[in-house]
């Protein structure tokens, strides 16, 4: 479903010895992954558990987690959460479960990416740095002002977004796609979203299509009939702001 090109020429240098915490209880798939990961430069870690996953977050203080759903003790979507609510580094669901329900779950409690096991090792390579170059271009950004309408409020520096007076939980996909519309001040097509906000690697709209609604249940009055995220027929997405 998400098509992804090869091109190592994107892998710049703040990749390199990035750290990624691998949270896999197959003892056999974990070693492949960790082997892959490092032959392609990255420095690694494993656990092997859900409790493990959050002792090595504190200890290894990861720049990106690869976390598997299915694990013995505390579940993988509970560390998904756990680790976004104290962190915004990626966290990329790597999972047997290929569901959109199981999709749709995981980006609802914080997931970034999510990767149905069977893929080939190079597009959980490809994947891996893409989730590291977004998290870097957005810590580069900053010390722009901020954005206000009668009902949004975002501050750039701080990447947070306040709606109708109460902090919104965006994830970082979230906050990205919300900003990327209010910026561009007209409708941008899906395939437009989707390079700017996962990268030129990335061909799939209904990635972009979940995380829009995603967006809407957390910043609409009715998320059904959403009156800031609009949807232009044939054209794609458009922010609107509210009147005061
Ligand atoms: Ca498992």
């Amino acid at each position: 479903m998400v098509t992804l090109m090869q091109d190592t020429s994107l892998r710049d240098r703040t990749e390199q010895f990035s750290k990624v915490l691998i949270v896999e209880d197959a003892v056999d798939l974990c070693a492949a992954v960790d082997a892959t990961l490092y032959d392609a430069g990255y420095d690694t870690r494993i656990a092997n558990s859900g409790d493990q996953a959050l002792r090595e977050f504190y200890a290894y203080q990861p720049d990106l987690v690869l976390l598997d759903l299915g694990l013995p003790g505390m579940a993988g979507i509970d560390v998904c959460e756990a680790i976004r609510r104290m962190s915004n580094i990626p966290v990329i669901i790597f999972s047997a479960l290929g569901e959109t329900a199981d999709k749709l779950e995981a980006f609802d409690r914080g997931a970034d990416d999510y990767i149905v096991k069977g893929a080939e090792m190079q597009e959980v390579v490809a994947r891996v740095g893409v989730a590291l170059r977004r998290a870097h271009t957005a810590a580069s950004e900053g010390g722009v002002s901020d954005y206000s309408d009668p009902q949004v409020h975002i501050d750039f520096g701080r990447r947070t977004a306040v709606i109708r007076g109460k902090q919104a939980e965006l994830t970082r996909t979230e906050y990205e796609l919300l900003v990327s519309l209010i910026s561009a001040g007209q409708p941008m097509s899906a395939s437009q979203l989707l390079r700017k906000v996962w990268g030129p690697e990335y061909n799939s709209d209904e990635l972009v299509k979940w995380h829009i609604g995603r967006l809407r249940k957390k910043i609409e009055v009715d998320p059904d009939n959403p009156s800031l995220v609009v949807t232009r027929r044939g054209f794609g997405y458009m922010y609107v702001s509210p009147q005061a």
